[in-house]
């Protein structure tokens, strides 16, 4: 410890590459769902590292797992197979539609594996001609330049020379658009089973259930991006279970780690199949400390008390930030599911999320952002009730300072 020397903020800007504007504050520890900085001051944590940390900071079962399987084994690739990983995806099996798992260390990678499976799955079984792979605006998939490709935000992929091909975009929720760029030599449609970075946006179920029916007429494969809904984030293990849409692909991430870089994607035996021996791989897949920490993410959350407290606290967080739209009249919309929820700005704030994320760290409390006039809140599935009183007393006090 003693060779630690003292950084700071500052010195982000000095070392790093300029693809990041973090905060200004820079947590040092955490507990549950409260964080505190260099300077000791305590912050609520309604951001989740971004709908990762789904039990909070420190978890003791995690700690635990993390500790146990680091004094045991970290590494060994994928020339060997390893207990943890072997134990997680019989749970995840277990638990899902699937019946095979194929581990990554990121949701961009588990995209990347699911689009490549598709393309692979098509050749094999139909011909060259079935590549087409169809995606919706505003979605995010990743920024591998195929899933940030496929992802539809072309900001997020313009400038980086020529792209992979055959990709198409369609306005979410409109099912008739889909019907239109889709044929035989449709390979794949990829949807978020509820839009998170593109604003909190939630699938109309005859939209989702058309979906399904056009991928069953053409012979498409339906990929579900889970990353961010997933793992409990919804209130069920996975959002396709409430909606009574199975996809034929899941990708997993985020919270399946709650904090430990893990990915997952979970499809049929027969698609699996088509990932042939030295098709794909990845070095750090399934790897042992990853694993570990995962199956004790999956055992504490797939239970129902925790499920079913995620739907309470979706009902607490809801009654909160309708007082204080009450009070203030800074929401035209409070929507999303379980503990992945946005609030869009009422017209006089537009474009001005970041004011109100600034204006809620300076009153103690962090949130996230879905575009530039959502502001998005993913905490801790199983955040105490009194976090969210304390933390919501914060955000009405940043709101109140905005509205001046
Ligand atoms: C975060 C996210 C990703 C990318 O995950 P990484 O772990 O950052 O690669 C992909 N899809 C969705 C829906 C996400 O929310």
């Amino acid at each position: 410890m003693s060779n630690q020397a003292a950084v700071n903020r500052a010195d982000f800007d000095q070392v790093m590459v300029p693809n990041y504007s973090p905060s200004k504050v820079i947590p040092v520890r955490g507990v549950g769902s409260r964080l505190w900085d260099q300077e000791g001051r305590e912050f609520i944590d309604f951001a989740g590292g971004i709908a990762v940390n789904c039990l909070g900071h420190c978890h003791p079962a995690l700690v635990n797992a993390l500790t146990e399987q680091g004094n045991k084994l970290w590494h060994l690739s994928n020339v060997y197979t390893n207990e943890p990983a072997i134990r997680l995806a019989q749970k995840l099996v277990d638990a899902t539609f699937a019946d095979k798992v194929y581990f990554a260390n990121s949701g961009a990678e588990a995209n990347e594996a699911a689009l490549k499976l598709a393309r692979r799955w098509a050749l094999d079984k139909f011909g060259a001609h079935k590549d087409q792979i169809i995606s919706f605006t505003k979605s995010f998939h990743g920024r591998t330049f195929f899933t940030v490709t496929v992802g539809g935000q072309p900001a997020y992929s313009d400038g980086f020379g020529p792209k992979p091909g055959a990709i198409e975009h369609v306005a979410y929720n409109d099912l008739s658009a889909l019907a239109a760029v889709m044929s035989d030599k449709t390979c794949a449609v990829m949807i978020e089973p509820l839009q998170g970075e593109g604003g909190v946006i939630s699938p109309d179920v005859e939209f989702i259930k058309g979906v399904r029916d056009l991928c069953d007429q053409h012979n498409a494969l339906l990929v579900f991006d889970e990353v961010q809904t997933g793992f409990g984030r919804t209130g069920s293990l996975y959002a396709y279970e409430q909606l009574g849409v199975t996809p034929d692909i899941l990708a997993s991430a985020k919270s399946l780690g709650g904090g430990f870089p893990i990915g997952a994607m979970l499809t049929t035996a027969a698609i699996a199949e088509h990932l042939k021996v030295g098709t794909h791989g990845s070095t750090y897949g399934g790897n042992p400390l990853a694993c570990a920490v995962a199956e004790a993410v999956f055992d504490v959350v797939n239970t129902p008390a925790v499920l079913d407290g995620v739907k309470q606290r979706e009902q607490l967080f809801k009654q909160h930030l309708a007082d204080i739209n009450s009070n203030y009249s800074v929401f035209k919309d409070i929507r999303g599911q379980g503990m992945l929820l946005g609030a869009e700005l009422s017209d006089a704030y537009t474009g001005r999320a970041r004011d109100f994320l600034n204006a809620a760290t300076d009153a103690g409390v962090f949130v996230l952002m879905a575009g530039p006039n959502v502001i998005r809140f993913t905490p801790s599935l199983v955040i105490p009730e009194q976090d969210i009183a304390e933390g919501m007393q914060r955000f009405a006090k940043a709101v109140a300072s905005l509205v001046g």
